[in-house]
């Protein structure tokens, strides 16, 4: 009988799924070959299982890429974070947001305080959130954005620098108030957020009151308009307390036994 199905060796198959860009596929094959015999699915099962690897492995794929991509500064997460230690802001505030809902509703996120709060840790933790659940996301200090914005500038990039940051689903933009912009600067920080308004989602991170935030531009009338986008539609934390980083030392020694 000539058979439609006929058998097929190991490098005519190999080639298939390399010409076919089915990496995962071919890359498993032995295991899945193992399983398969082990198993005995029936032939949809195991053609379902097949696609399913390839799927699964294309999603970690890119969302390594993504991750890379964030540039965050470290990877921590929610479950890193210590509601005990950081009692300002509550735990479920927190996994609510997570849910990203704020993302998809083009809102904003701002998270206020002094140093060593935890703010670009909750920030990084959102973002790292979202590039699990398949968004694009940018981590960028105020520093580097003014020093990429002023680069720009001289060469005459600044629409390509900041449609590039705008083409993610969220930026987060950490420690806006330890820089201060000059005319050019304020300019190109307000124009961000306008483009950004009711289309991208920002997380934003300070160590400034929203009244000092005039001293961050050029003029006064800027940071009104900047913090009236930026706030329209945002949840804003402000944490509290003593630095995480030096916790250690905070705590009182022990009292010597009477
Ligand atoms: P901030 O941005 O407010 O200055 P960070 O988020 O950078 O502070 O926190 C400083 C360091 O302390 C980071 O390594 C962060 O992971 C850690 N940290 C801060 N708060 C907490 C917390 N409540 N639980 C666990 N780690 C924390
Ligand atoms: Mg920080």
């Amino acid at each position: 009988m000539i058979r439609t199905i006929p058998p097929v060796d190991r490098t005519t198959l190999e080639q298939g799924l390399r010409r076919l860009k089915l990496r995962h596929m071919r890359q498993h094959l032995d295991d899945i070959n193992e399983l398969a015999l082990q198993e005995e699915p029936s032939y949809m099962d195991f053609l379902g299982y097949l696609v399913a690897r390839e799927v699964e492995g294309r999603e970690n794929t890119q969302k390594e890429l993504h991750l890379k991509a964030a540039r965050f500064p470290f990877y921590r997460t929610l479950d890193d974070f210590d509601f005990s230690f950081q009692n300002s802001v509550s735990q479920q505030t927190l996994r609510d947001l997570a849910e990203l809902d704020f993302l998809r509703a083009r809102e904003n996120i701002v998270l206020l305080g002094p140093p060593g709060v935890g703010k670009t840790h909750l920030a990084v933790a959102l973002g790292i959130e979202a590039v699990n659940q398949g968004y694009r996301v940018q981590f960028v200090t105020a520093q580097d954005l003014a020093d990429q914005l002023y680069g720009a500038l001289a060469d005459g990039t600044v629409a390509q620098a900041m449609n590039k940051l705008l083409r993610n689903d969220l930026v987060v933009l950490d420690e806006l108030g330890y820089v201060q912009f000059d005319a050019a600067g304020s300019d190109h920080l307000f124009q961000l957020i306008a483009k950004a308004y009711e289309h991208r989602s920002l997380i934003v991170t300070s160590n400034l009151d929203f009244q000092d935030w005039g001293r961050l531009f050029n003029q006064p009338a800027t940071a009104a308009a900047f913090l009236d986008r930026l706030l329209h539609h945002a949840h804003v934390i402000t944490l509290r307390g003593d630095s995480y980083r030096i916790r250690h030392r905070l705590t009182p020694p022990a009292k010597p036994d009477p």
